[in-house]
């Protein structure tokens, strides 16, 4: 399998070359020339391989098509270690829930940090560890955080050989519990840095740092952030499991619902769908920043202004633009690449939107690529997690929440819905006590962690600061 960019470049790459890289050298992100197509016998027989050896081995068969630059029983081992009960709490891995007959949330957040991150940061940790070594290289991870990333990149690489974390994230403003989660760390190759700032500015020194090529290249600084391609790979091979064990047959078709902010989780979705799982509908959950809805009810993709960017109750989704959907559009509009440069430089560039409304692609996004959406809002969100825990004795977090409310009104007769569960509760407290007048349940190996000794160091809104911080450690 070779890749390419989404903005033309079509020299083909390995995706051991682009594992290692953010965009490619063109701006655009990185997708496979073409999706593999599952037919019925290979469907068939990932069923069985799922049912009887469980999700690291389905996990292996999904990569495999996708990755021929590592040998296979390396790739097997790596899939092997990644996926284990340990490391997700149970033997599922993403067990189903049953809310009610053709209504399951899918659990992904019973890995290391409690949000479905951990799926694909979980093996970017291994495979960076593996290729790496390979290579006799080194890597600096640097990146900026508001919750859930930092801490699933964290535990994927602590203690990681040849692999250093260095994240910034707003100084007071994460949640108790994820300040307490990364900020527990001990690990000597993970470096906690709480910036003096908003969450902006810990991307803007992220940027400058990287701006900076020869301090990048000198220190091998690297990014783990959600357009990674092995990222979105890896959380391809959930919706497989979740159609399995939805499913009785592969003669059903099922819908997924997935709370989306920089549509990374989603856009795995249209990657099973488009490899041939039976999805019916992607039904895109967004909160009350609802860039992605906005372009699936009208064809206008606008991004927001920081100003115009709210700061809500499913923080995880507070998102001015969608970084990954790019390479949605890319497959929307023929795999035009230069039209997608066009589209996302020069139209983003001068009036921050782009209108697809008029073009007769924009109708297949819902009809041949089955994207519908809705977005949900603060109220909702309590209403909801209210409703779930009333009717089914069930907590979902605030994300969560926003996926349940919009797959609702998309739901049709005959056809399952899949609700994707993309946090536990634990991690975002404060709304559920103003939902339910209660603290959320704690699973036991988070006791007392907000009293544990904390590893980090409070700075200024300064990228020298950052740099000289990482140089001192290298
Ligand atoms: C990151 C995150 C999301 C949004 O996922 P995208 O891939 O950015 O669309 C939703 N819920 C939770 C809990 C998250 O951490």
């Amino acid at each position: 399998m070779n890749y390419i960019s989404t903005r033309g470049d079509t020299t083909p790459r390995k995706f051991c070359d682009i594992l290692l890289e953010g965009l490619a050298p063109d701006g655009g992100l990185y997708l496979p020339q073409q999706y593999p197509q599952i037919d019925a016998a290979t469907l068939a027989a990932w069923r069985e391989v799922h049912a009887q050896q469980g999700y690291a081995a389905l996990a292996f068969e999904i990569l495999s098509l996708y990755i021929d630059d590592i040998p296979a029983a390396d790739l097997k081992a790596i899939c092997a270690k990644t996926y284990t009960s340990e490391v997700f709490g149970s033997e599922a891995i993403v067990p189903l829930k049953k809310l009610r007959d053709g209504f399951f949330l899918e659990a992904l957040s019973n890995g290391p940090t409690l949000a479905f991150k951990d799926m694909a940061m979980q093996l970017l940790g291994n495979l960076f560890e593996y290729e790496l070594a390979r290579r006799g290289q080194q890597l600096n991870i640097l990146g900026a955080t508001s919750g859930d990333t930092g801490s699933a990149a964290e535990y994927a690489m602590r203690g990681k050989k040849g692999i250093r974390v260095f994240m910034l994230s707003p100084h007071g403003r994460m949640s108790a519990f994820q300040q307490a989660q990364m900020f527990s760390l001990q690990d000597e190759n993970i470096h906690n840095i709480a910036v003096e700032g908003v969450f902006d500015d810990c991307q803007d020194i992220v940027k400058a740092v990287s701006n900076d090529l020869a301090f990048k290249r000198r220190y091998s600084i690297g990014t783990v952030n959600s357009i990674n391609w092995a990222r979105l790979l890896a959380q391809v091979v959930y919706y497989f499991a979740g159609y399995f064990q939805a499913t009785a047959s592969n003669d059903e078709r099922v819908s997924f619902a997935v709370p989306s902010g920089n549509f990374g989780n989603v856009c795995a979705g249209h990657v099973a769908r488009m490899m041939g799982l039976p999805i019916h509908q992607l039904v895109v959950a967004t909160n009350e920043n609802d860039v992605l809805d906005e372009f699936f009810r009208t064809g206008l993709y606008r991004v927001r202004s920081a100003a115009d960017t709210h700061e809500t109750s499913s923080p995880s989704m507070d998102i001015s633009k969608a970084s990954n959907f790019e390479r949605f559009v890319f497959d929307l509009l023929g795999r035009d690449g230069p039209r997608v440069k066009k589209l996302f430089t020069d139209a983003l560039a001068s009036s921050g939107s782009f209108d697809l409304s008029a073009d007769p692609a924009f109708k297949q996004a819902s009809s041949t690529y089955g994207f519908v959406s809705g977005k949900s809002s603060h109220a909702d969100r309590l209403d909801t997690i209210r409703q779930l825990f009333e009717q089914h004795g069930v907590m979902v977090d605030t994300h969560t929440a926003d996926g349940v409310k919009v797959a609702r009104e998309h739901e049709q007769a005959g056809v399952p819905m899949i609700v994707l569960e993309t946090a536990l509760p634990i991690k975002f407290a404060a709304t559920i006590v103003e939902a339910l007048g209660r603290e959320p349940d704690r699973p036991a190996k988070f006791e007392g962690i907000e009293a544990l000794p904390r590893r980090v160091q409070i700075m200024s809104a300064d990228s020298g600061a950052v740099q000289r911080l990482i140089a001192a450690n290298c």
